[in-house]
């Protein structure tokens, strides 16, 4: 049902409207030319302006002999969940910024997700968690890469945009300045499952490349891209990485431009996937590029950098992208990608595998 400023159903508001006209003409036909142009100057009720959202929990994907209807019904609900929190946000005329970070908090929090609480451990075995936000309206960002104990990670790199001189803080510093910030802080054994660890024990001592290459179970992400009213953009991602990461090793998610981005008239994109590929083809800003200096849809940049670019380099993964009118784009090129959408004209979406 198409969205209607007065919730009334397109078939009575239509009919109301027709009454009205016949009354109109009828009066503009009948009254003096000076009433008639008087009545025919009323403005139209304005339409509500679009608001939408997306979101991800990651192209990192169980196989699906592996998932069960129970699981799969919890990984549905929680991604149901995470949407619909960004979206009261948006639906009560608050900013998408607002409303991707506590969409991604929703995820954080969930253990399912490779992001804060249920991250996967890197070679020390620790979970080592980074995550960005961009605002489109201004390309304000903030981002943190390897703190262990803050609780959201998203909202910290929100602080660092904010709050900070800087973009991108790391490590031991990121975790002083949370302390500043007043943010919640976590033990380590808040962050642990006995799922991720046994990942770990699987794969320790393995390299990057073999850990990524061919086995999304080992990595994973959250992400979230909203539309608001004012139509403003704005992007966010969080992530524990890659299982056995080591020499302090960061991937794309943090880095602005590559696993995030949001442009006001270009797109918001959060990826997900194989790290290192993202950043060498600096994927958000290249999708958002592709838009606003080509000319091309958001929908056919999603496919260009995802499908013809990442996959013929072996980069699996996938992103979810929002155009300039809260049109959004699901594309990847992995098995699976949790994922959800919606929007004011009642449009929405939630799924896992192709
Ligand atoms: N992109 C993340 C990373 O490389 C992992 C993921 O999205 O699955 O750290």
């Amino acid at each position: 049902m198409p969205y209607i400023a007065d919730n009334r159903p397109v078939s009575i508001h239509r009919a109301v409207g027709c009454t009205m006209l016949g009354l109109l003409l009828a009066g503009s036909l009948l009254a003096p030319p000076a009433l008639a142009a008087g009545k025919a100057a009323k403005p139209a009720p304005a339409t509500p302006a679009l608001v939408s959202i997306a979101i991800h929990g990651g192209a990192g994907t169980l196989s699906p002999s592996e998932m069960t209807p129970e699981l799969a019904a919890r990984y549905t609900a929680a991604l149901e969940q995470a949407r619909d929190a960004g979206y009261a946000i948006l639906e009560k005329g608050g900013p998408a910024l607002d409303a991707v970070e506590a969409a991604v908090r929703v995820l954080e929090d969930n253990e399912l997700f490779n992001a804060a609480r249920g991250a996967v451990f890197d070679a020390d075995g620790r979970n080592s968690l980074d995550a960005a936000i961009m605002d489109g309206s201004t390309l304000a960002a903030g981002a943190v890469t390897g703190v262990h104990h803050v609780r959201n990670p998203v909202t910290l790199a929100r602080r660092v945009m904010e709050n900070s001189p800087h973009v991108m803080l790391s490590g031991e510093g990121a975790e002083e300045f949370a302390l500043e910030q007043g943010l919640k802080m976590e033990p380590a054994s808040y962050f642990r499952t006995d799922r991720r660890w046994k990942q770990f024990l699987d794969k320790r001592g393995a390299a990057l490349g073999p850990v990524a290459n061919g086995d999304p179970r080992y990595f994973g992400t959250v992400g979230a891209v909203a539309r608001d009213s004012a139509g403003h953009l704005a992007a966010a991602t969080s992530t524990g990485g890659m299982t056995g990461k080591k020499w302090g090793r960061i991937g794309d998610s943090p880095i602005i431009g590559a696993g995030t981005y949001a442009e006001d008239g270009a797109c918001a994109v959060s990826g997900t996937g194989h790290g290192e590929y993202f950043i060498r083809n600096v994927v958000g800003y290249q999708v958002c590029s592709l838009v606003k200096l080509k000319g091309v849809s958001v929908a056919e940049a999603a496919r260009i950098v995802v499908q013809d670019k990442l996959k013929a380099q072996g980069g699996e993964g996938g992103i979810i992208a929002m155009g300039p009118n809260g049109d959004w784009v699901l594309e990847f090129n992995s098995e699976g990608m949790y994922r959800a959408a919606r929007d004011s004209s009642g449009r929405r979406e939630v799924a896992i595998y192709r």
